[in-house]
């Protein structure tokens, strides 16, 4: 190896020591951190984040970059310059000043979402709400585009991304699913039999930490705690944390929350140690990580196979509880389609048509063809449109998300790219791997997990999001193996005829 390129590896190192840092006290503040503590922590990560910037931008760095991209290297350490190039590229184009006039708009822009979501008064937040966006717009000016500036922005949660190309899918996508969730909706309401019974605490831990077993989640590599909102941080691949919830009146809450933070999970423990550190020991995007999620919640976990080995575990730790639910029950249950007004709450079926709004709302903002000022009477009448179901205000509405206080536009199409690439790569392994879905019955989950070590997790970042999809699946993604399952699934559960279903 080159000595560049070990001077290289040195100086990412301190980048990692950095994040790890940065990493693992988000994490405290999240779990276990006394209220109290919250200014200091909050410094304690400014002066971190202020340091691993510094660190990027360095020009000597900069230069080392140059002269290994001109060198003769082997294709794994080109593709971790050319990625740390890119990334460096990004820091260095926006201006210190705005990165920190950024800072402190969202910080107070965030105090004043809560506020106004508390309650619901719009006007406390929309001011701050324009200073953010034209922060953002700026940002994007500076980042640089072809289009449109949410490319741009777009770009920062999901590399090589094209919007115009992504809202042809999701049009596509729109014009399916509406006919879909009216056809369901007149099949009628569905009663959740899971409802109105009590799951213990303690039952519920060990059920998370059961299934998480079961999907080769590594507890030596990683653990399981509380946290008010479930997410997943990797300090690295050989320390994942997890977080779930739970309530005691909600068996599924904690499952399928523990289920999603697992696929992220087994997505960086599968995450190449050797380059640890570097891009390529690196997650990819974000639709390529909630596509991880997604898979195991909603492609396994939400199916009926998967059920089959859930319900001796169910009867196991919860005796009494579901005598009377059989795995049918569960099943039906546990995929009730209910257009609702809150994202997170969404079900399979209608949760895109969420995600779908916001972008383009999102993209109207930053075109300036709509006004903050505009965005609760053009949310309300999109969701009486796409959804049937009108906000009795604006806590409910526009209100609901943390995102855009964040100044986070462009970051909601991951999480429905994550929905589709999901049904992408579990179609194509269920057509290469043989019996998968007696396998998932049993409770082996491991093929599914090697299947997609091999496919996704072992290259990090070597390949974009589009091409990493094009060679695990043999095509580029589009919506049609996400609406085949849809079809398939609900118009089985809901006994939809078959003209509805285009399956
Ligand atoms: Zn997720």
């Amino acid at each position: 190896m080159s000595k560049e390129y070990e001077r290289y590896r040195e100086h990412m190192a301190e980048i990692r020591a950095l994040n790890s840092a940065q990493g693992l006290l988000s994490w405290d503040q999240e779990t276990y951190m006394p209220v109290d503590g919250l200014s200091a922590r909050a410094e304690s990560r400014a002066v971190l984040s202020g340091l691993v910037h510094d660190r990027t931008v360095d020009e000597g760095f900069g230069d080392l970059l140059a002269a290994l991209a001109a060198a003769d290297l082997d294709a794994t350490s080109a593709a971790n310059v050319r990625e740390t190039i890119r990334d460096r590229d990004r820091a260095v184009k926006v201006p210190r000043e705005l990165v920190t006039e950024l800072a402190r708009v969202t910080t107070l822009a965030q105090q004043a979402w809560v506020k106004a979501r508390e309650t619901d008064d719009w006007p406390l937040f929309s001011p701050l709400l324009a200073e953010v966006l034209e922060l953002r717009r700026r940002q994007a000016d500076a980042l640089g585009y072809v289009s449109e500036p949410y490319d741009a922005l777009l770009d920062e949660y999901e590399p090589g991304a094209d919007s115009e190309q992504i809202a042809a899918v999701f049009a596509d996508l729109r014009a399916q699913l509406i006919p879909l969730v009216a056809a369901i909706g007149d099949a009628g309401p569905r009663e959740d039999v899971l409802a109105r019974r009590r799951y213990p605490e303690p039952a519920q831990i060990e059920l998370s930490l059961r299934v998480l077993k079961a999907m080769g989640f590594d507890f030596r590599a990683g653990r399981l705690d509380k946290s008010a909102h479930p997410f997943t941080t990797g300090i690295s691949a050989r320390d994942v944390r997890l977080t779930s919830h739970y309530d005691e009146g909600d068996l599924a809450k904690s499952l399928y929350s523990t289920i999603h933070e697992g696929g992220h999970g087994l997505y960086e423990q599968g995450l190449p140690l050797a380059e640890a550190g570097l891009p390529l020991g690196e997650a990819v995007s974000l639709g390529i990580h909630e596509s991880q999620s997604r898979l195991w919640e909603n492609q396994v976990g939400r199916s009926r196979v998967f059920v089959d080995w859930l319900m001796p575990q169910l009867r196991e730790l919860f005796p009494g509880v579901l005598d009377d639910v059989d795995p049918d029950g569960f099943h039906r249950a546990v995929n009730i389609v209910r257009p609702s007004l809150i994202r997170i709450e969404a079900d399979e079926v209608t949760y895109n048509l969420h995600i779908i709004l916001r972008m383009e709302l999102e993209r109207a903002l930053l075109r300036g063809d709509l006004e903050v000022d505009d965005l609760p009477g053009q949310w309300n009448e999109r969701m009486a449109a796409d959804l049937g179901v009108s906000p009795g205000n604006d806590a409910e509405g526009v209100l609901q998300d943390i995102h855009w206080s964040f100044g986070l536009f462009g970051y909601f199409p991951t999480y429905a790219l994550g929905n589709l690439y999901a049904a992408q790569l579990f179609a194509t392994a269920r057509d290469e791997l043989d019996g998968l879905d007696d396998r998932i019955a049993r409770g082996d989950f491991l093929p599914l997990l090697e299947w997609m070590r091999e496919k996704i997790h072992v290259h990090g970042r070597r390949h974009t999001a589009g091409e990493l999809c094009r060679l695990a699946t043999g095509r580029d993604l589009d919506s049609r193996p996400f609406l085949d399952h849809l079809n398939r699934k609900f118009g089985a559960l809901y006994n939809l005829p078959t003209g509805d279903v285009r399956a």
